[in-house]
């Protein structure tokens, strides 16, 4: 064993991932993160303006903290029990988690302590509730609206029809601090198919701006749309905020 320098502690958060794993992780992170750029430069946007949330869920804690180590700093969960274990467990300075799955009020307060940002946000009810357990904790909570554009029965979110007086009422509450939009996109083969999809998005989000405005006209900045399969059309119809899971970590183990 190397003699350890002073302060060796908290840099060397040593990961027991095997070595084979980790590169192929360090390389699918390269091509995300080389496809991402592409994307944006194709649609006239800084690499920048486009921030990746690597999606945890399933996910073991040796592969979070490998893919920490290798930069990334976003962690996207949709379970909250799930995540708790794993923040708990791996507890990565400066390392941001974000909710995105959906959360029953009665778990609401556990939330609010986990997470920096809910993504998840489909109901004015929740809403209410995080805005007060964030308040009973001193913090003003960020979060996104959650849409459910096509309807789809087995998904969470907003219809669009409700949205603008939703959002409404949820910018009126004390300790919630609503920063745009996130919609998951049916499941297709084909990525152009969910274009549609991601630009109505965009629009709802233009239209509450004007309806709803915050923060001088430029509220609701964010915009989470684009997954594994659809991420470079989400990037082009102005995605600020993209959520990929198996892109980076592969195929997740069947439910
Ligand atoms: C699982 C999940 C993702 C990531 O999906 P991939 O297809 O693996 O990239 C993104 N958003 C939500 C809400 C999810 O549940």
């Amino acid at each position: 064993m190397s003699e350890r320098q002073e302060g060796d502690e908290a840099a060397s958060v040593t990961s027991t991932l095997p070595e084979e794993q980790r590169e192929r992780l360090a390389a699918r992170l390269r091509d995300v993160r080389a496809r991402m750029a592409q994307a944006a430069g194709r649609s006239g946007r800084a690499a920048g303006t486009v921030q990746l949330i690597a999606v945890t869920k399933t996910v073991s804690v040796a592969t979070i903290r490998a893919a920490y180590e290798l930069g990334l700093t976003t962690f996207g969960e949709n379970r909250v029990q799930e995540a708790r274990a794993k923040i708990a467990e791996l507890r990565l300075p400066g390392a941001r988690w974000e909710l995105i799955g959906h959360v029953q009020t009665n778990k609401a307060g556990q939330a609010v302590t986990l997470f920096d940002r809910i993504e998840s946000v489909d109901s004015l009810r929740l809403a209410e509730v995080l805005s007060a357990r964030a308040a009973a904790a001193g913090r003003r909570l960020p979060i996104l609206l959650e849409v459910n554009i096509a309807g789809e029965a087995s998904k969470s979110g907003f219809a669009p029809e409700e949205l603008i007086a939703a959002a409404r009422a949820i910018a009126a509450l004390p300790a919630v601090e609503p920063q745009g939009l996130m919609t998951v996109a049916p499941l297709v083969d084909d990525p152009e198919a969910v274009r549609p999809v991601l630009r109505r998005l965009r629009e709802l989000r233009d239209r509450l701006r004007e309806a709803v405005p915050l923060g001088g006209g430029a509220g609701w900045p964010e915009l989470s749309m684009g997954m594994s399969d659809d991420f470079e059309v989400g990037i082009d119809e102005g995605a600020t905020l993209v959520r990929l899971g198996r892109a980076l970590f592969g195929e997740r183990p069947a439910l």
